[in-house]
Parts: structure tokens; C-alpha cells; sequence
């Protein structure tokens, strides 16, 4: 039986119930109303509501874009909202489809968004009204929960150490693993820096070579400690040249890691070729990507091992399915991209993609904060190594709009919130791509 008093899917019990929840939906449901609500402190987070002409039956997707959070929001509700209103929601392909090419030039990373959230709102009142989870839609349970991996992080590798044993603690298997932040191990300050006396920056600086140096000897050492068990990952995030990228991968191959994410910015990706001819250090990258372009050769030649693409970013339910699918047939699998400023519902439409495809790899966590779950009841449940979703109809998960408020904090006004996207520089001042 579904929580919350939704049919369940056999026995003749079931489909009585089915039949009356069916019935109190009219076919041919037309979307009334498409808003954004901001939420979190700050309004980091946007949630995207999809709201029909049948009583209660609406949906929620996540627009969420801590950058450009105001143009996002002027995109659903001035720009899409008038293309849906009136439509059917059932025919989420060819919402999808008139979506994007609405504006004529199409892909790129906000209009993605857009479309994404609101196509996870789509499928959130299309399991409503089937009376089943999203992930029984995109064609059932492949596995019994979704196994994740945690962020450890130290400044120093004792205390990185210490960080990765409460994770393996907690019943992880995988670990991602960081000196600090990004590029972190790589960072210069004071007289090691060896800045120009008119630099740009008093804050530490970003040396690829140091970092090249740093990181194998990170993973020597928790390879020492942990032995070939635990599984291990590290996020580049764009930080170095090409060819140092290159070097890395193969120095690290005796650490045998579960993958390396983020080697190469989306403007190199070329260079994966010669990245798999010379280093058998599995690859995973994708979350910059929006435009199928920036992924398809990837795949299809078999270049890289995880695509990490964030599920709003590339467009939904609907375009991650795709991807996953064509992962499938060149033996690459799914890592979606979680975690930072995510919000619960972009979580809950990944975890039901993960649920659903065979060739998942691992998923990515997130945290919140128990206020923050209280206003999103039935986000997704972690527990130890694994990722619970819940059977409720749709995505399983709710918006309490007046604890959503909440959360806003009181200084909070729709225009308060921008922050840019922090960026590392080096020694003589360059700009570090991430
Ligand atoms: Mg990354």
C-alpha cells in the first residue's frame, strides 16, 4: 500500500482504490497555474509549481540556480507559464519539446533549468494521477535503495583521515576525497606564494603543479590507512591545464579509484581522447553540462566512465532518461550530480532516475537541515550508504509553503539573494577555470 492513502498496485482492494482516485481526477487535467517559490535562507533554493484545474492535483520540480536565481525565474513564469497554461500535462514530451524550442536559439544552461524543474513538476502529476511512484513510471525498481557517497574533506591528511573513517564508519562505501576545498592541496600563501609585488590578491593562489604533487601523495597515504576496501573519488573541479590533467590520471592509477571527477573543463572535453589512451583512471564528468552536444561524443566514444550531469541543468526527467539510456549502450553509467546548494526536489527526481536504470553508478548526497526537511515532507531518507525513496505517487515529495517561507529568513527580499560563482586565482593573478 502507498503512504498517505494513495492506491496501490495489486489485489482488488487496490484497484478499487485506483479506480476512485482515477475518477476523482477528470481526464484531461489542463495546467492553471505555473509560479516559482523561493525558498531556503537567502532563497538559494527555487521550487517550480505546476498546478492544474483538478482539485489538488499539481506538481513540484526544482528550478534552482544559486547564480542567476531572478532570471530563472523570470524565464518559467514570463516566458513558459504562457505556453502551458491550458495545456494537458500528461503530454510531457511534447511540452518538453515546444518548451525548448519556444525561444528559437535553445540548450543553453538557464532555459535548461527552466524546462528541467517544470518537467519534474509534469512528471510529479502524471505519477498523481497514475497513483504511483515516478520511478514505476520510468519502468520500475532496479535496485531495493541507491547506494551514495559521502564528502570528506580536511585540511591536512590527518584530518581527512578522520573524516573518511565516519564515513566508512556510517556504512559508506564510497568516499569522495578533499584537501579543503577545490584545488585544494594546490593553494600557496605567504612567501611560499611568491606573488608580484603588485598583485591582485593578499588570498592564497592556486598552483597546478603543487596540487599534481599533492593529491597522489593524499591518496598513498589513504590507501595506507584504509587498504583496497573502501572506494575512493576526487573532484579536480576544472582546476589544471590538460596535459596536467593527463599526468594526474596516470599518477593516480595505482590508487585505484573509483572514478576522478571534473578533469577537464567543458571547453577541453577533446582532450578526453587522449586522457583514456593514456590513463585507465575511470572518468566522471557532467556537471556543466546542458546541451546534449556536450555529452553525446563523450558516450558514444566511450570516453568517459559516469556522467554527472545535474538533472535539472539537463533538462529533467525527461532528457536524463535519454542520456541514461544512451549511457547504456556504450557501458557508461549514472552519477548525477547532488550536493552544494541542491534542493530536495532536484534529490528526489535523481534518486527516482537512480531507482529506475540499470546502469546507475553511485549518487551524490546532499544535507539538510531537519527544518529544511520539515518543509519538504517526504524527501528522500539517507541511511548509511544508501538513498531511501518512498512509494508514494509522483516524486513522493511535498511543499510546505508556509515553512518554505519560513526559511527565507527576515532580511530576505526577491532581489537580495545574488552571490557569483567564487573563483581562484594564480600567483600572477589568472583567472582559475572551473
Ligand atoms: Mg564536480
Amino acid at each position: 500500500m502507498h503512504e498517505g492513502g494513495f492506491p496501490c498496485r495489486s489485489g482488488n482492494g487496490a484497484n478499487e482504490a485506483l479506480s476512485r482516485k482515477l475518477k476523482e481526477f477528470e481526464p484531461m487535467a489542463k495546467i492553471k497555474k505555473v509560479e516559482c517559490i523561493r525558498t531556503r535562507k537567502g532563497g538559494v533554493w527555487t521550487i517550480v509549481k505546476v498546478t492544474t484545474d483538478q482539485d489538488g492535483l499539481y506538481g513540484i520540480g526544482s528550478v534552482s540556480d544559486m547564480y542567476n536565481p531572478e532570471a530563472v525565474v523570470q524565464i518559467v513564469e514570463q516566458l513558459l507559464a504562457p505556453i502551458l497554461i491550458g495545456k494537458d500535462p500528461a503530454n510531457i514530451e511534447d511540452l518538453w519539446n515546444t518548451m525548448s524550442l519556444s525561444g528559437y536559439w535553445r540548450n543553453g544552461a538557464l532555459l535548461q533549468t527552466a524546462i528541467g524543474g517544470i518537467d519534474m513538476a509534469l512528471w510529479d502529476i502524471k505519477g498523481k494521477e497514475a497513483g504511483l511512484p515516478v520511478y514505476m513510471l520510468l519502468g520500475g525498481a532496479c535496485r531495493s535503495a541507491v547506494p551514495c557517497y559521502g564528502h570528506a574533506g580536511g585540511n591536512d591528511i590527518a584530518e581527512l583521515r578522520e573524516d573518511v573513517h565516519r564515513f566508512v564508519e556510517e556504512g559508506y562505501t564510497v568516499v569522495r576525497c578533499q584537501l579543503g576545498g577545490y584545488g585544494g592541496g594546490g593553494f600557496l600563501k605567504g612567501p611560499q606564494a611568491k606573488l608580484p609585488d603588485n598583485a591582485w590578491t593578499t588570498d592564497s593562489v592556486f598552483d597546478e603543479h603543487v596540487y599534481l604533487n599533492a593529491i597522489p601523495r593524499m591518496f598513498e597515504q589513504l590507501r595506507l590507512t584504509f587498504g583496497p576496501e573502501v572506494q575512493f573519488t576526487h573532484d579536480v573541479h576544472e582546476h589544471v591545464s590538460p596535459i596536467v590533467a593527463i599526468q594526474l590520471a596516470k599518477r593516480l592509477e595505482p590508487y585505484g579509484l573509483f572514478y576522478l571527477e571534473d578533469a577537464l573543463p567543458p571547453e577541453q572535453l577533446g582532450w578526453y581522447r587522449q586522457m583514456r589512451q593514456q590513463a585507465a583512471t575511470p572518468q566522471a564528468v557532467g556537471e556543466l553540462f546542458s546541451n546534449p552536444r556536450e555529452w553525446t561524443e563523450l558516450v558514444s566514444e566511450r570516453l568517459i566512465d559516469f556522467i554527472r550531469v545535474r538533472v535539472s541543468k539537463a533538462g529533467g526527467i525527461s532528457a536524463c532518461r535519454k542520456i541514461a539510456a544512451l549511457c547504456e549502450a556504450f557501458g557508461v553509467r549514472t552519477a548525477w550530480q547532488e550536493g552544494g546548494e541542491n534542493d530536495p526536489v532536484n534529490q528526489a527526481a535523481a534518486v527516482h532516475l537512480d531507482m529506475a536504470i540499470w546502469n546507475f553508478g553511485i549518487q551524490e548526497i546532499n544535507h539538510f537541515r531537519p527544518e529544511e526537511r520539515e518543509a519538504f515532507p517526504g524527501a528522500i531518507e539517507r541511511r548509511g550508504g544508501y538513498l531511501y525513496v518512498n512509494d508514494r505517487p509522483g516524486l513522493g515529495i511535498d511543499l510546505d509553503e508556509a515553512k518554505a517561507a519560513l526559511l527565507l529568513g527576515d532580511d530576505w527580499s526577491s532581489k537580495s539573494y545574488h552571490q557569483p560563482y567564487k573563483l581562484d586565482r594564480k600567483a600572477d593573478g589568472t583567472l582559475v577555470r572551473p
